[in-house]
């Protein structure tokens, strides 16, 4: 992946100090529309609806790779484009990339705690349905049919903390501890013992504030 693969489908523009990822002539009747629907809303919540992707969802993508250099690239861009501005870049890991203005109420923290990762449902649905089918197929009833997915994707995968098989061998045999990776700080890696795969053990949320630079 390289920056321009990024910046192809980057293309922030502005209207009358609000910043978004869309021709600066839609920005203030989106936001009208968007007003007018949901009632009231944080100017960062509606900016972090619309200044999405999901980086990590690629076929072949490594998110302790692919999230910190969506960050840096969206970094470069925002603040060569806007220096006046300032934003906050949101990063849930394996999930979804954000990026807001650095406004009074914008969340600018990480979150305090790691929590078992566990696979956004995205990623599994198509999955989960397959295996719907199969079980309806089989003529096992939808209630039973779900529980019995459920019991099957814990046992498989080791997502959930440190719990279950390696996704890679299947040992059971259990992982190392978890430890922040060196490239992610959102992101806590552990080991197979068995075949020295790293697998994520937990995630957290991560925000990074991009200062103005020629306002100050
Ligand atoms: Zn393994």
């Amino acid at each position: 992946m390289e920056a321009a693969d990024i910046l192809e489908y980057f293309d922030p523009q502005e209207y009358e100090g609000l910043v978004f990822d869309m021709p600066a002539e839609s920005i203030g009747r989106n936001l009208a529309i968007e007003v007018a629907r949901v009632g009231s809303m944080e100017l960062w919540e509606y900016q972090s609806f619309v200044n999405h992707d999901h980086p990590a969802m690629g076929p072949d993508a490594n998110p302790v790779e692919i999230e910190p250099f969506y960050a840096l690239v969206w970094r470069q861009a925002l603040s060569d484009r806007f220096p006046s501005f300032s934003f906050v870049i949101e990063t849930s890991p394996m999930d979804r990339m954000t990026w807001f203005q650095l406004t009074r109420t914008a969340p600018t923290e990480d979150d305090d705690k790691f929590q078992d990762y566990s696979p956004p449902i995205a990623l599994s649905m198509s999955e989960f349905q397959k295996s719907i089918k199969q079980m309806n197929d089989e003529g096992i009833g939808s209630e039973e049919a779900r529980e019995t997915y459920m019991a099957n994707f814990r046992s498989r995968t080791p997502r959930r903390g440190n719990v279950g098989s390696c996704e890679k061998c299947e040992s059971n045999s259990g992982f190392t501890e978890p430890v922040v990776s060196e490239k992610h700080r959102g992101i806590r890696l552990m080991q197979c013992l068995t075949c020295e795969t790293e697998l994520i053990h937990s995630t957290k949320t991560i925000r990074e504030v991009i200062t103005a630079t020629f306002a100050k």
